[in-house]
């Protein structure tokens, strides 16, 4: 019988520093004990979710119902070792690679070679290789199919050149609100546009709703100055999204995954 964590409070595991508290929590050391915990949930009914750095995440207010199983690696650990460009990223390698993470016109399938996965549907464990990931812009297989668990990642690596680093870590400080908690780009880029400028242009720039704010330093980051609620954030998605149709027939999509 595994043992879990009660009544845990998520907001110190998500960036945005929001988010009410979990009835069950568990931190995955291991793969063996990621499986365990996954196949304890499926036995009790209980509804399970896998929290990495919780950097694109917005958790509800109300916290989680079910399960949350934290785990994996930290993808810094692979800056230094050719991933320049995820400098400055937070969050673990099973995070990025369930949502391809980029920057600089780089991501997580440039230098996936293999995916092991624990395959809920079957309960057998399996290798996918790139491109079994069908990875796509901030896309992904285990984007489509929540029965693909990912228990490690064999990266390519190489030397990473120092200078590209601080050039990209200096990119970051002056075009994104750093000193304050957020979940990255709240929304995908649509086709041939830019969300941050749409955003912008549509005047939103700086609003706030309760203790949330749409960035001054970057439109497509939502700010957690004051106490925010998941409702406040949410209250400005919906903002956003109406407003940004309603001047320009863009659709925005959201890139964080909210939690509720
Ligand atoms: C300041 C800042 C800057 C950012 N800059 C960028 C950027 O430049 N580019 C970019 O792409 N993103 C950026 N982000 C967003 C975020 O850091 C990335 O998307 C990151 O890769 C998410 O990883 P995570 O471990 O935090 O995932 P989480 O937020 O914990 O989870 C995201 C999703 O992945 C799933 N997941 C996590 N682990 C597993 C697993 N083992 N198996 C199955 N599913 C799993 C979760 O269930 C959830 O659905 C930024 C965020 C911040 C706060």
């Amino acid at each position: 019988m595994m043992k879990f964590q009660e009544n845990i409070p998520l907001k110190k595991y998500t960036t945005f520093k929001i988010g009410g508290s979990a009835k069950y929590f568990f931190v995955a050391k291991t793969k063996t004990s990621l499986v365990k915990a996954i196949q304890a949930a499926k036995k009790a009914s209980l509804p399970f979710f896998i929290l990495g750095g919780g950097s694109n995440l917005l958790i509800s207010d109300e916290g989680y119902q079910g399960l949350i199983i934290k785990t994996g690696k930290p993808l810094s650990s692979y800056v230094s070792k050719g991933l320049e460009w995820a400098a400055g990223i937070p969050g673990t390698v099973e995070g990025a690679v369930w949502g391809n993470a980029g920057a600089f016109g780089k991501s997580m399938q440039d230098v996936v070679k293999k995916v092991e996965v624990f395959d809920i549907k079957d309960g057998k464990i399996k290798i996918l290789n790139n491109k079994d990931c069908q990875f796509g812009y901030r896309d992904s297989i285990f984007k489509k199919n929540k029965n693909l668990i990912i228990l490690s990642v064999k990266i390519k690596t190489r030397k990473s050149n120092l200078n590209k680093i601080k050039e990209y870590l200096n990119y970051r400080k002056d075009r994104q609100p750093l000193n304050l908690p957020s979940a990255g780009s709240v929304f995908k880029n649509p086709k041939n546009y830019s969300a941050g400028e749409l955003i912008e242009k549509a005047g939103l720039r700086g609003k706030k709703i309760g203790g949330a704010q749409i960035s001054n330093i970057h439109a497509n980051f939502i700010v957690n100055l004051n106490k925010a609620t998941a409702q406040d954030v949410l209250s400005l998605i919906k903002l956003i999204k109406k407003t940004v149709y309603g001047k320009f027939k863009v659709k925005l999509r959201e890139e964080i995954v909210i939690l509720y």
